[in-house]
């Protein structure tokens, strides 16, 4: 999703030709479910599609695979583009209805758009009888009770799989839109393992001059899943220990390097 240099080489370098101690789950990772438009590279926060909590997210074979409402959105638009990936075609479908318009941050280019279901369907190249069905099996299953996007709210599904356990309304009210989306990788959590002064570690001893901050480090904070804004919080926080640690190595003072407690 990021810049065409962010593509792990330094990581792999380092894992590799160094053998620094790791850390992390290589296949877990910071990865949204973007615009299937969007560039290979520098897209920007704009290829984001946020509208998946309001609607269904069905896969090539129009069926649906997992709970779009299981929490809030900011804890987790990050793990949508690791689902996607484990799609047939690496491809998805976000559905809405008129009822989700306004509710959510826009993507720049307009979705599909049709007057019915199976029409959507269509435009979408997917087989409209499965489409339906599974439309039809999710919006019976609703039970609709004080629909609330800012709450885990009580609208949920009964007797459908995979169930929709919050923000589950029928999808019922035209105009109906679709955006195709594609995992889109900002960063792994494979990294490099850190003590608590930023320091890499070399056969589990710590490094007298490298250290490290950011997406570099992230799967010392994360293992799986994530929350808005991790990303800037680990490269600000880890960053400034490392960059002092760094900077007193560099002078010499190894004995005033200071440790994450330090700074809190
Ligand atoms: C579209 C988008 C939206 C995001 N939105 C959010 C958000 O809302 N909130 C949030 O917290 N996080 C967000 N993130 C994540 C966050 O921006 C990043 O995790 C963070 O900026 C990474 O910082 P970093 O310093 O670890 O790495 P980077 O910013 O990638 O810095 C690494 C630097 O190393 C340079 N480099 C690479 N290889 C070499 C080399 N061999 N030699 C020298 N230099 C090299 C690169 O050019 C780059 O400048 C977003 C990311 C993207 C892509």
């Amino acid at each position: 999703r990021g810049t065409a240099f962010n593509k792990g080489v330094l990581l792999k370098h380092l894992l590799d030709d160094h053998q620094v101690d790791g850390i992390g789950d290589p296949t877990q990772a910071h990865m949204v479910a973007i615009d299937a438009r969007a560039p290979l590279y520098d897209g920007g926060i704009c290829t984001r599609i946020d509208c998946v909590s309001l609607g269904v997210v069905v896969n090539r074979e129009a069926v649906r695979f997992y709970d779009e409402g299981e929490d809030f959105w900011p804890k987790r638009y990050a793990i949508w583009g690791r689902l996607v990936a484990q799609q047939p075609g690496q491809i998805a479908y976000s559905i809405i209805d008129s009822k989700a318009i306004g509710r959510f941050m826009p993507p720049v280019f307009p979705g599909v758009k049709a007057d019915s279901l199976p029409e959507l369907a269509q435009k979408l190249g997917l087989d409209v009888d499965t489409f339906m069905q599974t439309m039809t099996a999710y919006n019976s299953a609703c039970k609709v009770g004080n629909f609330d996007h800012t709450a885990l709210d009580d609208c949920h599904t009964e007797g459908v799989t995979p169930a929709k356990t919050h923000w589950a309304r029928p999808i019922d009210t035209g105009p109906f839109y679709a955006y195709a989306v594609r995992p889109g990788v900002t960063f792994t959590y494979l990294g490099l393992k850190v003590d608590d002064t930023a320091a890499v570690r070399f056969a589990d001893q710590p490094s007298r001059n490298l250290f490290v901050a950011g997406e570099m480090m992230a799967g010392n904070v994360l293992g799986k899943g994530y929350t808005a804004g991790v990303g800037m919080s680990i490269g600000t926080a880890f960053g400034r220990i490392a960059g002092r640690n760094a900077a007193l190595a560099a002078a010499g003072k190894d004995a005033e390097r200071g440790a994450v407690k330090d700074e809190v």
